[in-house]
C-alpha cells in the first residue's frame, strides 16, 4: 500500500489534477492499494486566511470577493474533470456550501473584529476539504472508486490551533477503523490534508505545509510501504531551484538530513514529517507530478554511501537575532536556563543558539513576528539583573537569514566549517553568528537577510554540488 500526497501546485488547476488523478490510477494497477492526501490549490490557503484577517480588521468586503474568486477556481477545475453533468452539478453545490460557511466565518469574525487561533483554523480547513472532494468525484470519473475523507474523522490532535500535534494512539485507531475497511471494499480513501480535529470536534491544523505531516501520519497509522509526496520538483534538491538555478536532485538521503534540512527551510518537506515515517522505519519518495518518469529522491535510514560530504544547502528568512549581554553573567550559573524558559513560556520557537565561551553574551534566533514578546518576556525575567548591570542589554537584530549547511559525512571531515566560511570571506559576507550542533550533520549560521541568496549560490559553488553524482 502506498500513500501518496498531492501538494497545492499539483492540484493547483483541472490540468494538474488530471496529472495527478493518471498518477494515482497509475500506482492503483502497479500497487494495489493508495490512500490519497490533497492540499488546497496551490494559494487558497492564504486567500482563505487573509480574508480572515481583512475581516477582523473590519473589511466587509474582502472575503466577499474571495469567496467569489474561490468559487470560480474550483468551478473551472471542476468544469474540466467532471464530464457528467447532474453529478459535476450536485459537487459544485457542494463546494458552494462550503463556501457559505467560509462566507458565515468571515461575517461572524467581522462582526467580533477578532480573529481566534480556533476561527483561523476552521476558515483555512476549506482548502482542503474542497479539494478532496473534487479529487474523489475526478477518480470517480474516470470509473475508479473513491471517497472523499475529512481528516477531521479520523487524525486526533491536541488543541494548539494552528500547529496541532497528533495523539499517536487514538488517531491510529480511528484511522484504521475508518480507512482500511474502504481499502478492503476496493474504494480508494481521498483524505484532506493539513487539517485534523481534538477529542471533542474541534477543527485544528498541523501548521503551514502540514498536508506532508498528514500523509506521514496515515503511512504510519497504515504501516504503509511507502510514503510519496508528490510536489512541482524533482525531489530534494541541493537548495532551492528558486534561489540555485543549477541546484541537482539529491537521489537519496537519510531521515537525519532530511530533518536538518526541512527544519531549516527546505519548504519541499514539512518538518514533522519525517518522525512518524522514522519511528516505523517507512520510507519516504518525494517526487514531481508534473515529471513522473524521475526516480526524485528516496529518504531512508540508511541511504547507500555518497561521495559528497555537504548535500544540501537551505535557509530561512524573517528572523530576528536576539542577545542576551553584560559582564555580570560571567560564570552565573542557570542564566541559559532562565533566557530559554522566559522564551518558552511565550511559546516562542528558537531555531538557532550560541553562546560565547566568555558567556558575556547569549544570542538565539526567532521569527521575527515573536520579536516583541521575546524582549518583553526577557525584560521581565531579568528585571533585577538589568537594574542592578549584571545583564547590560538584551537587544534584538531584525531581517537575519539562518544558513545551514548540511550532510551525515560532514561528520568527521575537517575542513568543511574552513572551506564554507572562506567561501564567504572570499565574497565579503558578513557572518553575524555561527552554530555547529554535536551531530556535525550540521553546521547553521546568521547573516544579513539582505545577504542570504547569494551567501546559499556562494557555498553551492565551492563544494561544486552542480556537478558530479548525487
Ligand atoms: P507543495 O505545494 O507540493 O507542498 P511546496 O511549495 O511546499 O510544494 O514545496 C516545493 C518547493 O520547495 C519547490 O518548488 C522549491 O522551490 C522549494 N524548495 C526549497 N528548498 C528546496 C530543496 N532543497 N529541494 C527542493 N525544493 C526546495
Ligand atoms: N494548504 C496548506 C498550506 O498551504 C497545507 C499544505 O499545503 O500542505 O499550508
Ligand atoms: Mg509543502
Amino acid at each position: 500500500m502506498i500513500v501518496m500526497k498531492f501538494g497545492g501546485t499539483s492540484v493547483g488547476d483541472g490540468e494538474a489534477i488530471k496529472r495527478a488523478v493518471d498518477i494515482v490510477i497509475k500506482t492503483l494497477k502497479d500497487k494495489g492499494q493508495v490512500v490519497v492526501v490533497v492540499s488546497a490549490m496551490s494559494g487558497v490557503t492564504d486567500t482563505l486566511l487573509s480574508a480572515a484577517a481583512s475581516a477582523a480588521q473590519g473589511d466587509a468586503e474582502a472575503f466577499r470577493q474571495a469567496r467569489w474568486h474561490l468559487s470560480d477556481r474550483h468551478r473551472q477545475a471542476m468544469t474540466e474533470l467532471i464530464s457528467h453533468e447532474e453529478t459535476r452539478l450536485q459537487l459544485m453545490e457542494e463546494i458552494e456550501q462550503l463556501l457559505t460557511n467560509f462566507e458565515n466565518l468571515c461575517q461572524s469574525i467581522y462582526i467580533l473584529g477578532e480573529l481566534t487561533a480556533r476561527g483561523s483554523d476552521a476558515v483555512a480547513s476549506l482548502g482542503e476539504r474542497m479539494m478532496a472532494r473534487i479529487f474523489a468525484a475526478a477518480l470517480r470519473d474516470r470509473g475508479e472508486r473513491a471517497t472523499a475523507v475529512e481528516a477531521t474523522e479520523v487524525i486526533v490532535t491536541n488543541g494548539h490551533h494552528g500547529s496541532a500535534t497528533p495523539l499517536m494512539d487514538v488517531t491510529r485507531e480511528a484511522v484504521q477503523a475508518h480507512i482500511l475497511p474502504l481499502l478492503a471494499e476496493g474504494v480508494t480513501p481521498v483524505v484532506t490534508g493539513f487539517i485534523a480535529a481534538t477529542k471533542e470536534g474541534v477543527t485544528t491544523t498541523l501548521g503551514r505545509g502540514g498536508s506532508d505531516y498528514t500523509a506521514a501520519i496515515l503511512g504510519a497509522c497504515l504501516d504503509s510501504d511507502e510514503v510519496w509526496i508528490w510536489t512541482d520538483v524533482d525531489g530534494v534538491m541541493t537548495a532551492d531551484p528558486r534561489v540555485v538555478p543549477e541546484a541537482r536532485t539529491l537521489s537519496q538521503i537519510s531521515y537525519a538530513e532530511a530533518a536538518e534540512l526541512s527544519f531549516f527551510g527546505a519548504k519541499v518537506l514539512h518538518p514533522k514529517t519525517i518522525l512518524p515515517a522514522v519511528e516505523q522505519g517507512i520510507p519516504l519518495r518525494i517526487l514531481n507530478t508534473f515529471n513522473p518518469s524521475h526516480p526524485g529522491t528516496l529518504i531512508v535510514a540508511e541511504p547507500k554511501p555518497s561521495e559528497l560530504t555537504v548535500k544540501g544547502i537551505t535557509s530561512i528568512k524573517g528572523l530576528s537575532l536576539i542577545t542576551v549581554e553584560g559582564r555580570g553573567m560571567l560564570g552565573v550559573p542557570g542564566i541559559a536556563a532562565r533566557v530559554f524558559t522566559a522564551v518558552a513560556q511565550e511559546g516562542i520557537s528558537v531555531l538557532m543558539i550560541s553562546q560565547s565561551s566568555s558567556e558575556q553574551n547569549i544570542c538565539f534566533v526567532i521569527r521575527q513576528e515573536a520579536v516583541e514578546r521575546a524582549l518583553k518576556a526577557l525584560e521581565s525575567a531579568f528585571e533585577l539583573e538589568l537594574a542592578r548591570r549584571n545583564v547590560d542589554r538584551i537587544w534584538a537584530q531584525d531581517n537575519v537569514a539562518i544558513i545551514a549547511v548540511v550532510g551525515a559525512g560532514m561528520k568527521g571531515t575537517p575542513g568543511i566549517a574552513a572551506k564554507v566560511f572562506g567561501a564567504l570571506g572570499k565574497h565579503g559576507i558578513n557572518i553575524i553568528s555561527i552554530a555547529q550542533g554535536s551531530s556535525e550533520y550540521n553546521i547553521s549560521f546568521v547573516v544579513d537577510e539582505e545577504d542570504m541568496e547569494s551567501a546559499v549560490r556562494y557555498i553551492h559553488q565551492e563544494f561544486e554540488l552542480e556537478r558530479g553524482e548525487c
